[in-house]
């Protein structure tokens, strides 16, 4: 059935999982694949790509191009470029979920809202890569701090009620505190609704920063979260549709641009993820990289994020 057809393939390196992606030639994801990883790891990329293969039924030979992203983007061997875990969500979330607006995505280790414009390309984003707070990671604590396993902790928080403050939004102090409040005889299940209606709150600040817009999806792995899903729609004032495969968007819309530079379509796009790859740059700098917000202190209120600069004023800048 796929004789004669050409494929392209997307890979998303990030920090706790390695995403592949086979695309053909008309833009359809074919097969893909999640491995996850203790560090960052080409072994892991070399499983992730093997997998997205066999689950599209392709040979290796017949990928014209490859395109990675991720915050391992640059160790991906064979890839022809690289873009922006910006870019692609963007392009990977509009192709999931046509006509989408506002992609809310959330790592392992960061957090981005991203204002997509009618032709699915990036307008402006914001993004929290400074702290653990609002990530994957700070899921990852409470799940361990409250024994289940990071799959299950959403159907417990949704069981829950959420009224509890929270008074450390620092991923190194929440295990402290989760172990405190069950200490004090709180429910397992209240403790971990109030901890996402926490996250929510954050991730409703870094909206604030590129402005609310419809309709919106989130990807990422913890887009799988059906509670960060539920509290941060509640926080936004607005549905959040559901991708089928939403921690695969980034590697999926590498795999689209694989698939444009194929066909020479990427060329304006270069520039525009380079503005973006500069404003994420110099959020991550050393200088800007420790935790501005709490400093040691419990009380961890205000994400520091990057500010939202619409790309094109970026562009004219440069
Ligand atoms: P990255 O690209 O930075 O490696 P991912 O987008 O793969 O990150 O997201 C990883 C995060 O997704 C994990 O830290 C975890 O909190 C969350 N996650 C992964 N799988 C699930 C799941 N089945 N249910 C809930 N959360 C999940």
């Amino acid at each position: 059935m796929n004789a004669g057809k050409w494929f392209v393939m997307g890979v998303d390196l990030g920090s706790t999982t390695a995403k592949a992606a086979v695309v053909d030639q008309d833009g359809v994801l074919c097969g893909a694949d999640v491995v996850q990883m203790g560090a960052v790891s080409p072994a892991a990329v070399a499983r992730a790509i093997d997998g997205a293969l066999n689950a599209a039924g392709v040979s290796r030979d017949r990928i014209r191009r490859t395109i990675s992203t991720g915050y391992g983007r640059k160790l991906v061997p064979g890839a022809d470029r690289s873009f922006t875990e910006i870019t692609c969500h963007a392009r990977g979330a509009a192709a999931l979920r046509p006509g989408v607006r506002l992609v809310i995505d959330i790592g392992g280790q960061d957090s981005k809202a991203i204002l997509v414009d009618d032709a699915g390309l990036v307008d402006r984003f914001a993004m929290n890569d400074r702290c653990a707070s609002g990530t994957g990671r700070f899921f990852d604590v409470l799940a361990r701090a409250l024994e289940v396993e990071i799959d299950a902790v959403g159907e417990l928080a949704l069981s829950g009620s959420g009224d509890l403050e929270v008074s450390s939004m620092c991923a190194t102090f929440a295990e402290t505190e989760v172990i405190s409040l069950l200490a004090q005889g709180l429910s397992k299940s209240d403790v971990a609704a109030s901890v996402h209606r926490a996250v929510a709150a954050r991730t409703l600040g870094l909206v604030a920063q590129v402005g609310k817009a419809s309709p919106v999806v989130m990807t990422g792995g913890v887009a799988k979260n059906p509670a960060a899903r539920h509290f941060v729609s509640r926080a936004l004032d607005r549905p959040i549709e559901l991708l089928e495969q939403p921690q695969i968007a980034g590697a999926y819309g590498a795999g689209l641009l694989a698939r444009d530079e194929y066909l020479g379509q990427a060329a304006a796009l270069v520039d525009r993820d380079a503005a973006a790859d500069e404003q994420a740059a110099e959020s991550a700098s050393p200088g800007n990289r420790h935790c501005l917000d709490c400093n040691g202190v419990l009380d961890h209120t205000a994400a520091r994020t990057t500010t939202a600069v619409p790309i094109e004023l970026l562009r004219n800048k440069r």
